[in-house]
């Protein structure tokens, strides 16, 4: 199974357009040990030839520009694509407006959570998404679910599950107990290859690590998680945003409550943050955060970079 980090970072992108904090003017002056990611976004394939996407992000159109395999192929017919299927993890702008950019009537198939594909229903401007091209087919939870497109079985399947988190912002109803969140607005999603039964999670949001998902992540092959922020506080702090992480549904990287000291006995083989925010200083390969991250064994998710599993 092949897995290729289309885009490391979060809503908004490194840099951010028109974030000006120290790290996004670095990375736009090409300082040394900065480089920018696009928005979290993640292709799988089993074969080679016909890819799932975990997550379209606005940044879609150039993730597929960047990725040879992610063209239609020489022999093909005039209008192709190898992207089959797409599935969601939430209906967070970040994580949904991509499909936008799979317009232009071709077949795929689109996995969520039924009140994620109810988010998308009731915005119209998804029709331009015909459902008799693009199925619209619901993520059932802790069940397993074989991903099919265009006719194509893509030989992988994907089990669900709800994690701690926190609804899309613009779907918050600020009267209720969290934002009017429920039990399966952010998901986790388990990729599990047909023929060799191997798999790994992806888990982009996440506000906490609680024991039945500590259970579910233990010993792990690969976890793609939430790398957001590195503090809890780090957005106020640096005058960005009044928002903690949790309060945005993100767990920090470090600290008692953080996704190092979480994992720390998960005995996870390998585990790769992505879905970084733009005011995370683990985002500067030479500071002390970094090297805490890498020691911690984590590896720091970047555009590009390819799993073999
Ligand atoms: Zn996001
Ligand atoms: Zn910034």
């Amino acid at each position: 199974m092949r897995i290729r980090i289309l885009g490391s970072g979060a809503g908004g992108g490194f840099p951010q357009w028109n974030c000006n904090c120290a790290n996004c003017r670095a990375v736009r002056a090409g300082a040394p040990g900065f480089a920018p990611r696009t928005q979290s976004s993640l292709a799988v394939s089993a074969d080679g030839a016909n890819w799932v996407l975990l997550n379209a992000s606005p940044d879609l159109r150039e993730q597929i520009a960047a990725a040879a395999e992610l063209a239609p192929a020489e022999g093909d017919p005039v209008r192709a694509s190898p992207i089959k299927a797409v599935a969601l993890t939430n209906g967070d702008v970040d994580h949904v407006a991509g499909l936008l950019n799979l317009r232009e009537a071709q077949p795929f198939s689109v996995y969520a959570a039924g009140r994620v594909l109810e988010a998308l229903a009731a915005n119209p401007i998804f029709t331009i998404l015909q459902t008799q091209l693009v199925p619209r087919i619901e993520l059932h939870m802790d069940q397993t679910t074989p991903i099919k497109g265009d006719g194509v079985d893509l030989g992988l399947s994907i089990r669900a599950f709800p994690v701690p988190g926190k609804i899309a912002l613009y779907l918050e109803d600020k009267n209720a107990p969290n934002f009017g969140t429920t039990a399966g607005d952010t998901l986790g999603l388990e990729v599990i290859e047909t023929r060799t039964g191997k798999s790994f999670f992806y888990i982009p949001g996440c506000a906490k690590i609680d024991a039945p998902l500590a259970e579910r992540l233990r010993n792990a092959a690969l976890v793609f998680f939430d790398g957001t922020l590195f503090h809890e506080n780090e957005m106020i702090e640096q005058g960005l945003m009044g928002k903690t992480g949790s309060r945005m549904g993100h767990i920090n990287m470090s600290g008692d409550d953080g996704s190092m000291a979480a994992f720390g006995p998960l005995n996870v083989a390998r585990k790769i943050y992505v879905h970084i925010n733009n005011s995370n200083p683990a985002l500067d390969s030479n500071s002390q955060q970094h090297a805490a991250v890498r020691a911690a064994g984590w590896e720091i998710g970047a555009d590009g970079m390819e799993v073999t599993l």
